[in-house]
C-alpha cells in the first residue's frame, strides 16, 4: 500500500499531540522513528543519556502501536556489523527509496544540524517536506521575533514580563505582578548555613522495565566506552512517569526551591531541583502543565510566591528565551567566540571527575551517576571553570551535549556558549558570569574540605576558581572596563599590584600543568 504521509518523530518529540501527527490518518500514514550511531557519538554520550533517550523513544512507539498508529521504527543493534544506517539522512533515504511516501512531515527539530540533514536528504530525494511549528513551546520563533525585533538588548527579563502578561500568568486583576513584584530573585539565594539542608526525601527512582533493561544491555555493549555508567539509571521515560515525577516535586520539594536554588551541598545531587527538565525536553510533559502544577500549589499555600515565582521564570521565561534566541542567531550563533578562546578543550577531570577540587569532583560524581548536575554546578563550578580557563565555548557545549541528559542543541547552546561562557558577547547575558572560589565558598560545604584555600590566589594553595578569576579578568581587562556591569570587579582588579598579578600568573601556569593530574602537586 502506498503511503500518503511520512510522519517523522524524534526522540525529543515523544508527545501524542504532536504537530506531525496532528491529522495522522491510520489507514493512510506511517509514524517514521530512528536510533541511529551519529546521535549517540557525534559527542561522545554519557550512557544514561543514551538509555534514556532509546528507551523513552522505545516506550513511546509502543504507546503508538497499543494506539493502532503504525510504525517504522529504526532500532540500533548492539553490533555495529548489522545496522542498516549510521545516520537519519541514510535511514530515511532507505525508507523514502521503499515506500515512496507522497509527502514527509516533520515538526520543527530542536536541533539546527538534524533540520538540515532531513531537509537536504528529502530534497535529494525529490520528496515534498513540510515542516510544521512545535506546539510544546508557548513561544515560536516567529513570535520571538515580533519581540525581539528592534530592541537594542534581548534581556530575559524583558521577554519574561512580556510573556508574563501575553500569559496572564501571576498577574492580579489589574494585570500586576502577584506580590508587587515580577522577580523575587534576591530571596532566592540563601545558603544552607553551617548545618547544611534539612532531611528531603530521595527522589523516586524509576526501575528499569524490560524494554529499558534491554536497552541498558545495548549500551552497555555498543557504547562501553563512553563517559558515565546506567547503574543508577533512575529516570522517567513514560509519560505516566513523568507525570508522577511533576507530582512529587510539587508536593514534596517545590517549597524549598525558591530559598535553595543557589545551594549546593556535598553528596546532595538533587536538593529542590525539579529533575524535570530531561523528561519536558523529551517533550513527555508540556511546560504549561508545570506551570499549572506550580501555580496551583501557590493557590492552595503549597509553595511560597518566591519559589513559584522562581519555578515560573525559569520555565515560561528563561526556558522559552533560549530557545527564541537560538532559532534567531543559527546557524552563525554556534561559531561565536566572544572572548577570542583558543582551541582549549575541557580537561580530562570533566570526564572523570578525578581532582582534588572538592566542588568539582562533588559536581562531577553527579553528572557522572546521573547525567545530570543542579544549575548552580553548571554554572558556578563546571561551566565557571570552563570559563576561567579560557576552554573554548564550542568545546564546552559539545562535552555539555555529551555529558546531560536534559541537553538537546537549542537549550544547551545559548545557556552553554551564551550564558555560562559568555561566547555570544551578551546576547544572553549582559556580563559573563564570573566569581572567584569566595562565591562558592558561600554558597556550599565545599570548600570545608578542601585542599585549596579559596581566599588565597597564588601560592601551592592557592584555589584554583581565585587564581583564575583574577587572571581572566586581567586578560580581559580592556574587553570589560565599558561594561557597566563589570565597573566593581575591575576596580577591585585595579587594586592589585603588578607582584600579585605577577604571582597569580605563575600559579596559573601551574594550574595548567597539574591539569592532567587533577591538579594533584607531585
Ligand atoms: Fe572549590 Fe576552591 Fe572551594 Fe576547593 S577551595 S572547593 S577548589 S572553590
Amino acid at each position: 500500500m502506498a503511503v500518503r504521509n511520512l510522519c517523522l518523530v524524534f526522540g525529543d518529540q515523544l508527545c501524542r499531540d504532536l504537530s506531525s501527527l496532528c491529522d495522522f490518518d491510520r489507514q493512510k500514514d506511517l509514524v517514521w522513528m530512528a536510533e541511529v550511531a551519529q546521535e549517540a557519538t557525534h559527542v561522545w554520550c554519557h550512557k544514561s543519556r543514551l538509555v534514556l533517550f532509546f528507551s523513552a523513544m522505545r516506550h513511546f512507539r509502543q504507546e503508538l502501536e497499543t494506539a493502532g498508529l503504525p510504525v517504522r521504527y529504526h532500532e540500533l543493534s548492539a553490533d555495529p556489523g548489522v545496522d542498516e544506517g549510521q545516520d537519519f539522512a541514510s535511514v530515511l533515504q532507505r525508507t523514502i527509496r521503499e515506500l515512496e511516501p507522497g509527502r514527509i512531515i516533520m515538526t520543527q527539530p530542536g536541533d539546527y544540524r538534524v533540520q538540515q540533514a532531513i531537509k537536504d536528504t528529502v530534497r535529494a530525494c525529490k520528496v515534498e517536506l513540510e515542516i510544521r511549528p512545535d506546539a510544546h513551546f508557548l513561544c515560536s520563533p516567529d513570535q520571538f521575533a515580533q519581540w525581539a525585533d528592534g530592541r537594542k538588548a534581548l534581556v530575559m527579563e524583558d521577554f519574561y514580563r512580556w510573556m508574563r502578561k501575553k500569559h496572564k500568568i501571576l498577574l492580579d486583576p489589574v494585570g500586576k505582578p502577584v506580590g508587587g513584584a515580577w522577580n523575587f530573585d534576591k530571596e532566592n539565594r540563601q545558603s544552607f548555613g553551617k548545618s547544611g539542608p534539612s532531611e528531603l526525601s530521595q527522589l523516586r527512582p524509576y526501575a528499569p522495565d524490560r524494554l529499558t533493561q534491554a536497552v541498558i544491555d545495548l549500551v552497555n555493549q555498543r557504547f562501553a566506552t563512553h563517559p558515565g555508567s546506567t547503574e543508577s539509571f533512575c529516570y522517567p521515560v513514560t509519560r505516566s512517569q513523568a507525570l508522577e515525577a511533576l507530582r512529587e516535586f510539587v508536593s514534596e520539594r517545590l517549597a524549598g526551591f525558591g530559598d535553595f536554588q543557589d545551594a549546593s551541598w556535598t553528596d546532595q545531587s538533587f536538593l529542590y531541583h525539579s529533575r524535570l527538565s530531561a523528561v519536558l525536553n523529551l517533550h513527555l510533559l508540556d511546560p504549561r502543565e508545570l506551570i499549572s502544577a506550580a501555580l496551583e500549589a501557590y493557590d492552595r499555600d503549597r509553595a511560597p510566591l518566591n519559589s513559584v515565582e522562581g519555578f515560573v521564570r525559569q520555565v515560561l521565561g528563561w526556558r522559552e528565551f533560549v530557545r527564541g534566541v537560538y532559532w534567531r542567531y543559527m546557524p552563525e550563533y554556534i561559531e561565536r567566540n566572544a572572548l577570542s578562546c583558543d582551541d582549549v578543550d575541557v580537561p580530562d577531570f570533566f570526564w572523570t571527575g578525578d581532582t582534588q577540587m572538592r566542588c568539582v569532583s562533588d559536581s562531577m560524581r553527579t553528572v557522572k551517576t546521573h547525567a545530570y548536575a543542579h544549575h548552580i554546578q553548571r554554572l558556578m563550578i563546571l561551566g565557571l571553570y570552563a570559563q576561567l580557563r579560557g576552554v573554548h565555548p564550542r568545546r564546552f557545549h559539545d562535552w555539555h551535549m555529551a555529558m546531560y541528559a536534559d541537553a538537546i542543541d537549542w537549550v544547551s547552546l545559548p545557556n552553554t556558549l551564551g550564558m555560562s561562557q559568555f561566547g555570544d558577547g551578551g546576547v544572553v547575558g549582559t556580563k559573563p558570569y564570573c566569581a572567584s572560589g569566595n562565591y562558592i565558598h558561600k554558597m556550599s560545604n565545599y570548600c570545608r574540605n578542601c585542599r585549596f584555600d579559596y581566599k588565597q590566589a597564588s601560592g601551592e594553595a592557592a584555589c584554583p576558581f581565585t587564581t583564575l578569576y583574577w587572571d581572566f579578568l586581567d586578560r580581559h581587562r580592556e574587553q570589560f572596563k565599558s561594561n557597566r556591569r563589570m565597573v566593581f570587579q575591575i576596580k577591585n582588579l585595579e587594586r592589585k599590584s603588578a607582584e600579585d598579578l605577577e604571582a597569580i600568573g605563575r600559579r596559573k601556569q601551574e594550574i595548567v600543568a597539574l591539569e592532567k593530574a587533577g591538579l594533584a602537586s607531585q
